[in-house]
């Protein structure tokens, strides 16, 4: 069937397990099957494209029996956006296997006693959870088979998401449905206005064309912010500026910047407010946050709530504890903490970000957390703890790589009372766990879904120091 003589058919394959990045596996003569779009509990015939020693890659060629696990996708683009790998499976099976994704992980590859996992904690919203997304302009979108075969009717020009694997080629989107409406009709009428102007798209290859990037986010209060990129400064800026801020009064923080650099990062480059507030305002309990164009803050708000809320409540601080925030971002965590503690002390390696996260604790009146820029293996010295104090309390959210062995020394060194450690990859978590179990006993153990529709899963882990 393939192009490759290499690859072979396997028939009546059943899918047992979903596995990690999502990818579902089935068993064939010994050997793991990985395959993509199905879903446990489908009967297929796979074609095998890639033979490994241990396991094989292979793509469903038939389904022949469904899932009873399935659901409709809701998404037009689904199969071919990598954005929501799962929405083919019904919301109670994407939390089951989310939930087996920690215990497997914590199991196989942490292997430390663990007591058994709460619950895993389900997202309120399973669709339009995100607060932020970011669209790139492409001259040459991804063509279906179907446009190929009718090449004179389609227009090249495309405001989507970049295809996996593929940095040139961006899927073109009618509707995302991990945001809001008003959002989708911003995507939709900017490209149709772009469209109609002949104003020209970017083009990846050549860094050609005027217009980059747009990225959409909102707040729980409200706001709106939508920034345009453009490649270098035109007429066609204040044409497009205008009809936004014309179209969509709603909008409260419209923005542009000027990238032309080759790459697409926003870090290092000024964003410049056109119409309205040049920030947005969000809100965590009594808490405000004042969130920068190109701030970190998380992106399913909700639930970001309950993520923090059960963090502090293992955490149990205490009014003379000193609590450590480490990888802090714009201090969300630590700010959130802060009116437990005697102090916290936050470290991020984002100066940008700490900027942020000091006048978000100035806008709050918090004035007992102090924020350092650093990165975490430099700065985490004898002399930063002598100097801040010895925490009762660590909580660390690292970012998918986990904890650098320096850091965990560290911690080991140091010894604080409990760790709370979020995690947004459980892989890099059990194996940073493991190198502590020796002075430190898994307490609980919280995962919760920041991200339905993706395996994405966030996990909440308290580690307290063994009786000695
Ligand atoms: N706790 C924050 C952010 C967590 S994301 C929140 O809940 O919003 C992880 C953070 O770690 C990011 O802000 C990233 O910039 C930071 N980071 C990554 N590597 C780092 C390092 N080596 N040293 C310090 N900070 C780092």
């Amino acid at each position: 069937m393939g192009k490759n003589k290499q690859n072979f058919i396997i028939e009546d394959l059943e899918i047992t397990d979903a596995g990690a990045e999502g990818i579902c596996v089935g068993k064939y003569e010994g050997k793991v099957v990985f395959v993509s779009n199905v879903v446990p509990g489908d009967i297929i015939d796979a074609e095998v494209y890639k033979k490994k020693h241990a396991y094989y890659m292979a793509r469903p060629l038939q389904i022949k029996v469904y899932s009873p696990q399935r659901e409709t996708p809701k998404c037009e683009h689904f199969g071919i956006c990598g954005g929501c790998k799962w929405q083919n499976m019904q919301y109670c099976y994407q939390l089951q296997y989310k939930q087996k994704q920690v215990f497997d992980n914590f199991s196989r590859i942490g292997k430390f006693p663990f007591p058994d996992i709460l619950p895993i904690l389900p997202s309120d919203k399973i669709y339009a959870y995100r607060n932020k997304i970011e669209y790139t302009f492409s001259d040459k979108r991804w063509l279906s088979f179907e446009e190929m075969d009718h090449k004179e009717d389609f227009n090249p020009n495309g405001l989507g998401f970049h295809l996996p694997g593929m940095f040139d080629k961006v899927l073109d989107i009618h509707y995302c449905h991990l945001h809001e409406t008003v959002e989708n009709d911003i995507r939709n009428s900017l490209k149709a206005f772009a469209v109609k102007n002949n104003i020209p798209f970017y083009n990846a290859r050549s860094h050609e064309g005027l217009l980059r990037n747009l990225i959409i986010r909102h707040s729980v209060c409200g706001d709106l912010m939508v920034i345009i990129v453009f490649a270098y400064k035109d007429k066609y800026l204040s044409m497009i500026m205008d009809f936004l801020k014309v179209k969509f009064p709603q909008i409260t923080a419209l923005m542009y910047a000027i990238n032309d650099k080759l790459n697409d990062s926003l870090n290092d480059i000024c964003v410049q407010t056109y119409h309205g507030k040049d920030h947005l305002t969000e809100q965590m309990e009594d808490l405000f946050f004042k969130v920068a164009p190109q701030a970190f803050y998380q992106t399913n708000a909700q639930q970001a709530i309950k993520l923090y809320q059960t963090a502090r409540q293992l955490a149990n601080i205490q009014p003379k504890h000193i609590v450590y925030d480490l990888y802090t971002g714009t201090g969300t965590i630590a700010l959130f903490v802060a009116k437990q503690a005697q102090k916290v002390v936050a470290v991020e390696y984002v100066a940008s970000a700490v900027e942020n996260a000091k006048e978000n604790a100035r806008l709050n009146h918090i004035d007992n957390a102090y924020f350092y820029v650093g990165d975490m293996a430099k700065i985490f010295t004898d002399e930063f703890i002598r100097q801040n104090g010895q925490p009762d309390v660590i909580i660390t959210d690292p970012p998918r790589n986990g904890m650098h062995p320096d850091v965990v020394a560290q911690i080991l060194k140091i010894k604080p009372q409990r760790i709370v450690y979020v995690s947004c990859n459980p892989a890099t978590q059990a194996r940073d766990i493991a190198l502590m179990t020796n002075i430190y006993q898994v307490k609980v153990t919280q995962p919760v879904d920041m991200f339905p529709q993706t395996h994405h899963v966030e996990n909440v882990c308290l580690l307290e120091l063994k009786e000695s």
